[in-house]
């Protein structure tokens, strides 16, 4: 097919969803330009100084069927910055191991084996995981995690051990909540998919050397540019294209690929996108904590992530790659963990940890952070937007389009790719 335009595109932001949408157009000879309002590119998914070390602004987590992400790091050179593992969840009194054997009897033997777990429990996952699987994992209309759970007679011990924490760690959304379509996307894409989509994939470099700072070189290279603490103030109309005020730039394409929250503002400028902008105002946010923590010495957890306890006690994950004695501890949603102060927070997690490791060496440093916004609540039937508007040559890119998966990288890179294949099939090239 003939290339007939190239005409540049710019990007507002530079997460994960910009970058993977740049990186495509830039692989694919469009001219493109990205502006990020941070001094760092990784958006909710970057490196952070922490007293000169370098770590993650929240633990991260991703699964072996993350296979948009892992592409994307294998392309950029990157993908030895991670640890894949066979799926292992361990919390005090319970354990699902996944064995390496094809699916589906890696889950069926799994479960089987699962400690702490009735065999009235085993059997009723099993039976929810095959009637789910008949139907293709589709619900004719969505509802809260835990309404579709009842009706399929899941008993509490399951739900509080298996699918609630799944549903928490996956969604970030309580189950009472959480739509129970996206839950059983999850659910098809993990324990249901192929044996290696349930592993655990772990970061072993920092979120922000694993794939946005490489992404950007990338784009570079390309002959595209990029550009940090460059926010882009309003967007208007400018001839038959778009005018950026802050980088102060024309372009006759634009990719928002700002956060959810900041999306309504930034299209003020747009009368024509108000019912947009009102769409996704409507969205709620649920938050995420990381509490990081210098030990004076490695601590040896017995996996490299760890539950500490039910609900939403914290998972900790051994960090030894970012310096000797690292281990951070993550909590999902909102919570009254949140209203403490952080030193009890601290104390109450190290007492857990302790609980789990025997007496710990000694704290030397420690730091808690928390994003307000880290994702949207993933509530049933959520009107996510696509990745077209209603103005031709405005596009969106970012975890909240239109997709299959809640608010995790995944949805991001998918949604930043899927972006560009439209404004490329748009361009009409190859
Ligand atoms: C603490 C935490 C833990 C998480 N844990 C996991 C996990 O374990 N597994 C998982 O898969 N996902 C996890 N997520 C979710 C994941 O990080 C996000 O889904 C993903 O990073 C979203 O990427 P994005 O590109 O869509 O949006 P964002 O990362 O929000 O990127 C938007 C970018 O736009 C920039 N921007 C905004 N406004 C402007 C403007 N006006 N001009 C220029 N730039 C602008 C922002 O600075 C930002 O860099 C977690 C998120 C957080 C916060």
């Amino acid at each position: 097919m003939a290339t007939t335009t190239t005409a540049g595109v710019a990007i507002v932001g530079g997460g994960w969803a910009g970058l993977a949408c740049a990186v495509e157009l830039a692989d694919h000879g469009v001219p493109v330009r990205l502006f990020e309002a941070a001094r760092q590119f990784g958006g909710r998914a970057r490196a952070v100084d922490w007293h000169g070390l370098r770590v993650d602004n929240g633990q991260h987590l991703m699964i072996g069927a993350y296979r948009a992400t892992l592409d994307l790091m294998r392309r950029l050179g990157t993908h030895d910055g991670i640890e894949r593992r066979p799926l292992d969840l361990r919390v005090p009194g319970f354990r699902l191991a996944l064995p390496r054997l094809p699916a589906p009897l890696h889950l069926a033997a799994g479960l089987l084996a699962a400690r702490g777990l009735a065999l009235a429990d085993k059997l009723a996952a099993a039976r929810f995981m095959r009637a789910l699987q008949a139907t293709g994992f589709r619900l004719a209309t969505d509802l809260p995690a835990a309404e579709l759970l009842a009706r399929h007679r899941q008993p509490a011990a399951l739900v509080d051990r298996l699918w609630a924490p799944i549903c928490i760690a996956a969604l970030n959304t309580p189950l009472a909540t959480a739509s129970a379509q996206v839950f059983c996307n999850v659910l098809r894409d993990s324990l249901a998919g192929a044996r290696a989509d349930s592993d655990l994939v772990f970061n072993r470099a920092d979120l922000g050397r694993l794939l946005p700072e490489a992404a950007a070189a990338r784009v570079r290279a390309r002959g595209g540019e990029t550009r940090l603490a460059c926010k882009v103030e309003a967007v208007t109309r400018a001839g038959a294209g778009y005018r950026l005020a802050g980088p102060d730039v024309e372009s006759d394409r634009v990719v928002f690929a700002c956060h959810p929250a900041r999306l309504p503002a930034l299209l003020a400028g747009l009368p024509e996108l108000a019912e947009l902008g009102r769409r996704v105002g409507a969205f709620t946010w649920q938050p995420l904590a990381t509490l990081w923590l210098r030990f004076a010495k490695p601590v040896a957890l017995p996996l490299p992530m760890l539950g500490l306890g039910d609900g939403q006690a914290p998972w900790a994950f051994e960090r030894d790659d970012i310096a000797p004695g690292v281990v951070s501890l993550v909590v999902s949603a909102d919570g009254p963990h949140l209203r403490q102060p952080p030193k009890t927070l601290r104390d109450d997690y190290l007492a857990l940890l302790a609980r789990e490791l025997g007496p710990l060496p000694t704290l030397l440093d420690w730091k808690l952070i928390i994003e307000k916004r880290a994702t949207f609540a993933c509530l049933p039937g959520l009107d996510r937007p696509g990745n077209a508007t209603a103005l031709p040559g405005v596009w969106l890119a970012g975890d909240y389009t239109a997709g299959d998966y809640p608010a995790t990288l995944e949805g991001a890179v998918r949604s930043g790719l899927a972006c560009a294949h439209r404004i490329l099939e748009n361009d009409g090239h190859d």
